[in-house]
């Protein structure tokens, strides 16, 4: 995939790398929303992962195609693309949730906007699930990437899901990671995905099979 372009609705550079290193791109090909000056997060009032990956790459590109139409990104010849990921964590014994609202699951008991800690959300789940048996704590990590070819007209949408299954456990361990990571146990492992660290994740995250996904269509595309 040579002389691709990808902006990527996030302002977090570490998720910049990690889709670059996924997609085997350059880092100079990738372009966070922080280079299209004035661009605003959009409300992620959507339903689904679906909707709210396709909200923010939708609005990234609007943005770039009527504030920065002279912008390196959007003039560069090759194939470009915007892209856009939304998270979150599945619980089967709370009957899907935190799902979309995984980022600000405690923020209701905090009385915040916004996001909560992730320490008060791993308080949360810990509580809510503290009579769930060891049999009954399924759970998976989902992951949709929305991506948009910037030479569409329409700038339709096309999504890919990742799933990374696994169980809760009943206390949080581990150090590396962040969010739900220290309650999660993969299937097949026994330690969390904070005690086993990036390079095992890297490899079964939910976040690696979307961009997989991504992946295989951006090089059928071209
Ligand atoms: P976002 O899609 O980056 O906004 O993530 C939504 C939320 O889901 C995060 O704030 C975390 O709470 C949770 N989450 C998503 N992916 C992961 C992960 O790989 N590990 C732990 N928590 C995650």
């Amino acid at each position: 995939m040579t002389g691709i372009s990808i902006a990527v609705a996030t302002g977090n550079q570490h998720k910049l790398q990690e889709i670059a290193a996924i997609l085997g791109l350059p880092l100079e090909s990738m372009y966070s929303s922080r280079s299209f000056a004035g661009f605003e997060d959009p409300a992620e009032d959507g339903q689904t992962f679906e909707d709210n990956a396709g909200i923010k790459a939708r609005a990234l590109a609007h943005f770039i195609k009527s504030k920065h139409p002279d912008h390196e990104f959007w003039l560069s010849s090759g194939p470009k693309w915007v892209i856009a990921d939304d998270s979150g964590l599945e619980v089967d014994a709370l009957g899907g949730k935190p799902g979309i609202h995984s980022a600000r699951f405690a923020s209701d008991e905090l009385g915040i906007e916004g996001n909560s800690p992730d320490s008060s959300n791993n308080e949360k789940l810990v509580r809510l699930l503290k009579e769930t048996p060891d049999g009954n704590r399924q759970a998976r990590f989902v992951c949709v990437i929305a991506a948009i070819s910037a030479l569409d007209t329409e700038l339709a949408v096309t999504t890919f899901r990742g799933h990374c299954p696994g169980r809760i456990s009943d206390s949080p361990s581990g150090s590396h990671g962040f969010g739900y990571d220290p309650l999660f146990i993969p299937g097949g492992y026994k330690l969390s995905l904070a005690e086993l660290g990036e390079e095992i994740k890297s490899k079964i995250s939910h976040r690696s099979k979307a961009l997989e996904g991504l992946k295989s269509h951006l090089a059928a595309a071209i």
